[in-house]
């Protein structure tokens, strides 16, 4: 039977460690260290997340400057709001909450936000700098990842990682990290013909495709460590629940390690946005 790998513990260990840290460079700095939330539309799930960052923020001492637009916002409104953030000495990370609605340009947006503020590791130079190894901002969701895989010693060195889903949001960037602790990456897709045969050789199988059900008992090799990122929220007839990619209950008879949905990659994306903030805002003594 599997160990859990209990991202919501690990996540308020780390987030002690982070108020810990506000609250001894606080008189340094003579200010908190500061998030800003820019949410466009009413997206429910969006809402949801925003809500919970900025409580997650409140825990560790961050002051967030939470800013809710109406859907209709044009580009040019959004990167002047940017512009004024980027400029703001009181704000040390921004972000933009994904999805946006049609008529923007995540990219445009995310481009806009000075590459030192970038709390969610998305601008082209933080991605740049992960592809070449060079210290920077990290996206949340793998860095979560790692930060687990960390926790509970689990040996990365010479195994085999599969991770399924390529975005840029989690699977690439995920890829990248796993390759610099030295782990044979292979990333699967929607294109990917016979996933089982590829899922089964890896000792690492990391699922962030939003599928439920997709990574069944056959598709694990006994002894790995699986990771599932996705998050699917059922049906009100399947019960409202909220479930990941991997068929939990069965791979958790064979797996060495498994994370929960929730409570296992969910609790560590927002704290490594919280960390990424009081990154930036030591950087700034
Ligand atoms: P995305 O839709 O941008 O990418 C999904 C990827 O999965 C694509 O690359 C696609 O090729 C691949 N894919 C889809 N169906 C597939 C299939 N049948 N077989 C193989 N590959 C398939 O999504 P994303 O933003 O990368 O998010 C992925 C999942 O992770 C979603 O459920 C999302 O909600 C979740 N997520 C969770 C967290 C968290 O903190 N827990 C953070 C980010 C994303």
């Amino acid at each position: 039977m599997a160990d859990i790998l209990d991202g919501k513990g690990l996540a308020q260990k780390i987030q002690a460690g982070l108020l810990e840290q506000v609250q001894t460079l606080g008189p340094k700095m003579g200010r908190p260290p500061g998030l800003a939330v820019l949410m466009v539309g009413d997206n429910p799930a969006s809402l949801t997340y925003v809500r919970n960052k900025e409580r997650a923020c409140a825990k560790v001492g961050i002051n967030s400057f939470g800013q809710h637009f109406p859907t209709m916002t044009s580009e040019a409104e959004l990167k002047q709001v940017i512009s004024d953030l980027n400029h703001n000495d009181n704000v040390d990370g921004i972000l933009v909450q994904l999805p946006l609605p049609d008529h923007l340009d995540a990219s445009v947006l995310l481009n806009h936000i000075d590459p030192d503020k970038d709390a969610d590791g998305l601008h082209p130079l933080n991605m740049g700098r992960l592809l070449r190894g060079e210290q920077g901002l990290r996206s949340c969701t793998p860095a979560g990842v790692m930060r687990l895989l960390k926790e509970y010693n689990i040996e990365t060195s010479g195994k085999q990682a599969v991770i399924i889903g390529r975005s840029s949001l989690v699977g690439k960037p995920l890829a990248m990290m796993l390759l610099a602790a030295d782990a044979t990456v292979t990333i699967a897709h929607s294109r990917t013909p016979d996933l089982g045969s590829i899922t089964r050789t890896a000792d690492i199988l990391v699922a962030a495709a939003g599928r439920p059900g997709l990574v069944t008992v056959d598709m694990v090799k006994p002894g790995a460590a699986v990771i599932d990122v996705g998050t699917n929220r059922l049906s009100e007839e399947q019960g409202s629940r909220l479930v990941g990619d991997v068929d939990f209950d069965a791979v958790k008879a064979v797996a060495r390690w498994i994370t929960p949905v929730p409570g296992g990659v969910g609790p560590m994306t927002v704290t490594m946005l919280l960390h990424n903030t009081v990154w930036s805002y030591r950087q700034r003594l």
